[in-house]
This record gives C-alpha cells, structure tokens and sequence, in this order.
C-alpha cells in the first residue's frame, strides 16, 4: 500500500495530468476486467447461436451424409424412416425443448433425434454425431461440424431406455467416445467456452433422481459454500471495503475459477460412465 500522505500531496499524476495515478490504474484495470468478461459473454453468446454448418466441415458433413443415405436437403433417400409414434418418442424430452430455440440437427436437418450436445453447446442426432466420428479421418477427437471447436465430450439429452435398441446404440458409443476424448489436452480458453453446456448439463443431472452420484453432488456443494463465504467474508485478497468495485474482481475471479473446477469434476464423472 502506498502512504496515503504522499497520495494526497502528489495530486498531479505522473500517466495523467490532475489526476492521481492509482485512478489511472484503477480506471484501467476495470476496464480490462470488464472487455475481459464482455467478450467471454459474446463468445458464449455467439458460440450458442450458431446452427448452421462450418464451411470447413461441409465435405466431412457431405461424407457423413451419403453414409446416412441423406440427400443434402435433408431426404432420406432410403425409405428407413421409422414410424411417427417410435420417432416421437426418440426427439428430445419435452423438459429439455424450451431451451433450444432450434432442434434441428444440422448433419441430417431434421429434428434431432436422440440428441446429444456437445462441450460446445451444439446439438445433434445421436447417430448422425457418431456417423461423422466413425467415418471420418480423424486422428484423435472430432471438430464440431458447426463452430469447429474440439469436441472432448458428448452429453446425452434423451431419456435413457433400455428397451430401445437405439437409445442404448447411441449410449455405449458416445460412452465409448468420452472415454477415448474427454482427458484429451485442451487450450486453456476452451475451458471458458465449455461453461455454459457443461453447467447446464451439470445442472439438470444434479435435480434428477439418480442423475449423479451423492460424493459429487456433495463436492459440489461444498464448492458454491466456499465461494459464497469468500465473496461474503471481510478476509480479501482485494478487499471491497479498500477498492470499491474493484475489489470484486478477485470474486469473479474465485467464482469461475470454482465453475472450472466444477466442470473438469463432471467431466470425469461423464466420462466414466460405461454402458
Ligand atoms: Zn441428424
Ligand atoms: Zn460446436
């Protein structure tokens, strides 16, 4: 800390004429903090919107499309659609609808069909996922046809039933794939843009009966106690009472560090599933 006396006697700052230079320094860290936490939202935002396929993935998407015997305007050109009542059954869950605007796998552009999300926040058909994964020539995890992230983990959002053969098909290979790919190095940022779809896959598991194991959710919990009583005790590396604003940057610091950690916990959990 600086001496407040020789604060108050240099009132004429060395960055900025009349102005004290730990109000250069504030002003300019805030603003960093604050670009910093406005283009994590964009890129979230942006990630999230996106429907259609990369450009880049066309000809992977192409490939995978003649191996499901799609036509590019979304057709079956073989005649294996199932019946209207089994189909209905096998599209996403009704609680799971009102997130997403748009249903539509984009690989077969119909509605997706035993959906599975990936760490991107992308929607598709369980098979048509697995389809581009298994006949593409890919060396390790595949780029997700429409941001072109790497995906490190697939997530299921259909209704488990062991009676349909389909269902447990999509289960055991995307089981299979997180457990090839889910502990693959990953850059750093990827972390970040993985928030919001592991979350709210973290989320929906963590209030369904039998969704995630007791240690886990206790763990977690444990997690949002700790960060509540560093927001809310005295004890600080940047104290609020001291910087105003600024002190709670150490906060939401702390606070997506533990959702990080949250996450790279589900992960695991994810990828140890077998089936
Ligand atoms: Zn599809
Ligand atoms: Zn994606």
């Amino acid at each position: 800390m600086e001496n407040p006396e020789s604060a108050e006697i240099s009132v004429t700052g060395t960055y900025v004429e009349g102005v004290g230079d730990e109000v250069v320094v504030a002003f300019f860290t805030f603003l960093t903090i604050f670009c910093g936490i406005g283009s994590l939202v964009y890129k979230w935002l942006k990630l999230s919107n996106l429907t259609a396929i990369h450009p880049d993935s066309q000809e992977n998407v192409n490939a995978t499309r003649s191996q499901l015997g799609i036509n590019s305007d979304g057709s079956t050109a073989t005649s294996d659609i199932s019946d209207g009542n089994e189909r209905d059954d096998l599209l996403a869950g009704e609680g799971h609808r009102s997130f997403y605007s748009d249903q539509r796998c984009p690989i077969c552009l119909q509605d997706a069909r035993c959906s599975v999300e990936t760490n991107c926040g992308h929607l598709f058909c369980g098979q048509c996922i697995i389809t581009y994964w298994r006949y593409g020539n890919w060396l390790g995890a595949v780029q997700c046809p429409v941001c072109r992230q790497m995906v490190s983990l697939l997530m299921r959002n259909f209704q488990r039933n062991s009676d349909n053969e389909e269902t447990r098909e999509v289960e055991s290979n995307i089981n299979e794939y997180n457990r090839r790919f889910s502990g693959q190095p990953r850059p750093l940022l990827d972390y970040l843009w993985d928030l919001p779809a592991l979350l709210r896959h973290l989320w929906r598991e963590f209030f369904s009966v039998g969704g995630l194991v007791m240690m886990f959710r206790a763990r977690i919990f444990l997690c949002f106690v700790a960060v509540l009583l560093y927001v809310l005790s005295p004890l600080d590396i940047l104290p609020e009472a001291v910087l105003g604003v600024i002190g709670f940057i150490d906060d939401i610091f702390i606070f997506l560090l533990v959702l990080v950690y949250v996450t790279i916990i589900y992960r695991q959990i994810v990828a140890e599933r077998v089936g």
